[in-house]
């Protein structure tokens, strides 16, 4: 057994109503799929546990964790009405604090796991909550388990080395906040540039500060880039850095918002696209650290994209011989849910080709390692 998959129908409380784009029940219609698909065979689902609050202040002030329970138990018009916080996009309500407590723990769970060798492969479904700082919630994040999950290894297992990887279609900003000054934490961002998308921030210019200078990567992708494209970024980014820093653990976040039908519409993944970046983070992570990989996905805003993209590339990074390729036709299940007439969903658009953006891309890939070749020797 070299799978977990740390999973509760209670994530389903993990959501935004009236938001309609952050849909708690997603992680439900994965494990459904994954069951008809994969079954459990390589693979155990484990019920995760809320993380403690001890968990939470290795990242947040104690004030704003304690805030974040008080304002979620008020409810958004009250504290307007109390002169307390509200993050528009991120509206705290009954229930949401114990979600995200839920959320966070399955991301603990899944790093300690595979930390201590009982698994290679870890999925912390609904985790990946990249946009949450310190001090504040935002893009549909409360507490930022990624970086709660790199502290926990550091502080309380010694690790030296760890590897961030986020493949979400939005900059990492929350976690290279938190984590800018730390060189025991590479944390490298593949998302569409920013300049006028949020969170405003992922820039290739910006690389952390003071010791953890050079330890925040950012590769900023123009509008519909593709498969081939993020092949090219992670075989000439991701891969190097990772053979000169020598992970001793790889945490992949990022859910499926950077495929090309999801509600942003702004990046150009295909299933394929997916597979290929479980695949390479797999080889990686052979060669560098024992085949230690987490892997969070949390974001993504298109129902029926969720499933199949995760899966997807959890079949790469697993090595599970199984492929998705769109148009993708339905199980009568999924489409009762989403209330859909079709058989055949996601055709893809005209506009798609795989090789979208790729010429714009090696411009990107040769600035991020002109900025950084003070840094790494591989990008000398
Ligand atoms: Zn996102």
């Amino acid at each position: 057994m070299k799978t977990v998959i740390l999973y509760s129908e209670k994530m389903r409380g993990y959501g935004f109503a009236p938001e309609p784009k952050y849909r708690g029940r997603k992680c439900d219609d994965f494990i459904r799929l994954f069951e008809e698909e994969i079954g459990e065979n390589d693979f155990k689902v484990i019920e995760p546990r809320e993380a403690s609050t001890n968990y939470l202040a290795l990242v947040h002030d104690i004030p704003f964790i304690y805030g974040v329970r008080l304002r979620a138990e008020l409810g958004p018009e009250e504290c307007v009405k109390r002169g307390l916080p509200v993050v528009e996009d991120t509206p705290l309500r009954q229930g949401i604090y114990e979600a995200a407590r839920l959320v966070v723990g399955a991301s603990i769970q899944a790093t300690e796991l595979v930390w201590e060798g009982k698994f290679n492969y870890a999925v912390g479904l609904g985790g990946g909550l990249q946009h949450a700082t310190r001090n504040s919630e935002g893009g549909f994040c409360v507490f930022n388990d990624i970086a709660i999950d790199i502290r926990d290894l550091e502080h309380n297992y010694g690790a030296n080395r760890i590897l961030n990887l986020s493949v979400d279609l939005h900059a990492n900003n929350g976690t290279a906040e938190i984590l800018q000054e730390d060189p025991k934490s590479l944390k490298i961002s593949i998302h569409r540039d920013p300049t006028d998308f949020y969170p405003h921030w992922g820039f290739v210019n910006q690389i952390g500060a003071k010791e953890g200078e050079g330890y925040t990567v950012n590769v900023p992708l123009p509008y519909r880039t593709s498969d081939l494209a993020y092949e090219h970024v992670l075989d000439e980014i991701f891969v190097p850095l990772a053979e000169e820093f020598k992970p001793e653990i790889i945490i992949v976040n990022g859910g499926p918002d950077a495929h090309f039908a999801d509600e942003y519409q702004q990046l150009a993944l295909t299933f394929d696209g997916y597979r290929m970046i479980g695949k390479k983070v797999r080889e990686v992570a052979n060669k560098v650290c024992n085949d230690k990989v987490v892997y969070l996905p949390g974001s993504g805003y298109n129902a029926i994209v969720f499933p199949y993209a995760t899966l997807s590339f959890l079949c790469g990074l697993t090595g599970i011989d199984k492929k998705f390729e769109e148009p993708i036709l339905l199980p009568k299940w999924l489409r009762e849910i989403y209330d859909l007439k079709e058989e055949l969903y996601l055709q893809p658009p005209e506009w798609l080709r795989k090789d979208n953006r790729f010429e714009e891309v090696k411009d990107v890939v040769k600035e991020v390692k002109r900025n950084l070749k003070g840094c790494w020797k591989c990008f000398q």
